[in-house]
């Protein structure tokens, strides 16, 4: 018999990047006794890499207004995400940026002493009419770092307790209410139950899943898969973000604020082409637009390069003296990762999987949502989710730049304030049924007994790399059936794995073949919701399908997984046609030009 380690909390946060701290924070600060428990140590949570900013209308640099960021947000969505959320999103941006600031973030300044703020892709004024705005907040080009450790600071402030390296295994499920979760203590191999009133996961993206990312290898959706295997729904999945500018070759990211510091790209014939695809605002389209410009020109053969497969950007013309002082960091990572000298030659640098609009299904609350009998927003009981593991929806079909860190604050904190209306501190909670957690024991025996003929490290580059081939920037019809054969074939091929280490303590041997295992099925539901998405919208560009089609798919995925029968199965539920507040107008779909 396994001895379980447990624990009782009013709330326990999986996840310590910037959602995952900001509702611990919030929890805490509601009175509740809670806990974080995280993989990694909290300030090395992806968050850390952000670089750019977060977007918020404090109108420092030039008049701004939340209702344009609103406007910009849902045109940016491609009319995908959910108006009533967005709203809550833009009006309460400036607060929760604030707030941070009131915390001790180290904001750059503008000349009035007051927070720096740059322009960002789609970011614009008078609802898409004007100029583009200055909106996005920064502290240099290390913003996540900043404020990942304001929120790590202030939270051990407010007396969270950390569980720091414990790897979360599983939810626990109790007729279909979430009581709490598994987890394995890495560094002693122990075995612990967090029994909890409300369990928030915080886990950020699955961008792993993809050969080229911008993530960190820690970004393996676990708190995806972990909702999967409770026989939840995912939502949107088919909707990745390709960050334009990842370095060529070694997929780190270079900020869109060097595009917005004034950067731009250019083709093997030295022309910016950006102002043929957005003659508006150029190389300050968003994301889904310029990655597939580049993607163009490569095809029509005027990429740079000896294999004419990457694109130029240049900064070799912007004063070194805001190179020095607003891009410090990139003009390092072009230095290390492409040999570059920024002052003088423009960085090699392709489109990169960079963000998961999709993920677990909530409301703006934060509260864990699913499809049951007619209703599609029935609450979960006990669960909750933030972050980028979460799609509440605002980013809908494509993600604004600096839209996600505001994400992050803005719904970290609503959760927090959740959790503190709808639970009361130290309420009697009662006990866990005997088996609780026998699924988690399982699931570790297996991969701790697999003795098969592939290694994880085998298995996972053949997923990335199918992924890669059939799931990118454009898709086809034939191409993506052919993606879900063959990422059914792997997730197949995963009852061959070979685990070498048998025992608990620091077997990173386990924990990445986990991992895999957690990547797998989303690589499922990602590419079973992307072949059935019959046009194109936002990041989903279907080439046999060219245009929005709102008539039939003005809708969100919603996909289920069966793992034993390794099956998709796949269902949608309505956008949300109206806004939060009486007298805020829902915007109507347009055509989505710059
Ligand atoms: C290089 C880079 C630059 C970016 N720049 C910007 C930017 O400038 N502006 C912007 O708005 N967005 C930016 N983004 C996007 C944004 O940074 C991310 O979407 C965001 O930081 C995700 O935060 P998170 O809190 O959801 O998760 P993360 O920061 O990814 O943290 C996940 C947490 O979950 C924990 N965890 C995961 N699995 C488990 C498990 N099984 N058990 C226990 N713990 C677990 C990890 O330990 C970690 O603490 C950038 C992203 C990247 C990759």
């Amino acid at each position: 018999m396994t001895k379980w380690i447990d624990h009782t909390y009013d709330v326990v946060v999986v996840g310590a990047g910037g959602s995952g701290l900001r509702a611990t924070l919030g929890a805490a600060q509601a009175g509740l006794k809670t806990a974080c428990v995280s993989k990694v140590f909290p300030t090395r949570s992806h968050t850390v890499a952000a670089q750019g900013g977060i977007a918020a209308s404090l109108g420092n640099m030039g008049p701004d207004d939340w209702r344009w960021h609103m406007y910009d947000t849902v045109k940016g969505s491609d009319w995908l995400g959910d108006q009533d959320s967005i709203e809550y999103l833009c009006r309460e941006a400036p607060k929760a940026v604030y707030e941070l600031e009131h915390w001790g973030m180290p904001f750059s300044r503008n000349e009035d002493g007051k927070i720096y703020q740059r322009p960002f892709g789609g970011h614009t004024t008078e609802f898409g009419e004007g100029p583009p705005v200055q909106r996005t907040c920064a502290a240099a080009d290390r913003t996540g770092h900043a404020m990942l450790h304001t929120l790590y600071g202030q939270s051990l402030r407010n007396e969270a307790e950390f569980f720091i390296e414990y790897f979360a295994l599983d939810l626990i499920m109790e007729d279909g209410v979430c009581r709490g979760i598994t987890a394995w203590k890495l560094d002693d191999g122990t075995l612990h139950r967090f029994r909890a009133q409300k369990v928030i996961l915080a886990t950020g993206g699955y961008g792993r899943v993809f050969f080229s990312a911008t993530s960190a290898h820690t970004c393996t959706g676990d708190g995806n898969a972990m909702v999967l295997r409770a026989g939840l729904p995912l939502q949107d999945m088919e909707f990745i973000q390709f960050h334009p500018t990842g370095i060529y070759g070694a997929g780190c990211l270079i900020t869109e604020g060097a595009r917005g510091e004034g950067g731009y790209l250019t083709n093997s014939e030295g022309e910016r082409f950006m102002e043929r695809y957005a003659p508006s605002v150029k190389d300050l389209a968003p994301r889904d637009m310029v990655s597939r410009a580049m993607v163009m020109e490569i095809r029509e053969g005027r990429g740079v390069g000896k294999d004419k497969d990457h694109i130029f950007l240049h900064l070799d013309h912007l004063d070194p003296k805001v190179l020095a002082a607003r891009l410090p960091g990139i003009s390092e990572t072009a230095k290390i990762f492409s040999g570059v000298d920024v002052t003088r030659e423009p960085i090699p640098v392709l489109p990169t999987c960079h963000y998961n609009m999709g993920g677990i299904q909530t409301n703006y609350h934060g509260e864990v949502l699913t499809k049951k009998g007619k209703d599609p927003d029935a609450i979960v009981p006990g669960l909750m989710a933030v972050g980028e593991a979460a799609c509440v929806s605002v980013h809908g079909a494509n993600r604004l730049g600096s839209n996600s860190l505001i994400d992050l604050v803005v719904f970290g904190r609503a959760a927090g304030m959740r959790c503190g209306e709808t639970i009361k501190a130290n309420a009697e909670q009662k006990p866990l049924s005997k088996d609780a957690g026998q699924s988690s024991l399982d699931r570790l025996e297996k991969f701790k007994a697999a003795s098969g003929s592939k290694k994880t490290s085998e298995i996972r580059l053949s997923l990335q790399k199918a992924m890669q081939e059939h799931c990118a920037v454009f898709r086809t019809e034939e191409s993506m059936e052919e993606g879900v054969d063959k990422v059914t074939a792997i997730a197949e091929s995963i009852k061959d794995v070979v685990v070498y280490d048998k025992t608990m303590v620091w077997n990173t041997d386990l924990m990445e073949a986990l991992e895999l295992d957690n990547l797998i099925c989303q690589a499922m539901v990602t590419m079973a919701s992307a072949n059935n998405r019959k046009e194109s919208r936002g990041a989903h560009a279907h080439e046999d399908y060219v245009d929005r089609d709102d008539k039939k798919w003005m809708k969100h995925t919603l996909a289920w997984y069966d793992a034993d029968k390794n099956k998709v199965k796949i269902n949608y539920r309505p956008v949300h046609q109206h806004t939060m507040t009486d007298g805020i107008d829902y915007i109507k779909p347009k055509k989505r030009v710059y």
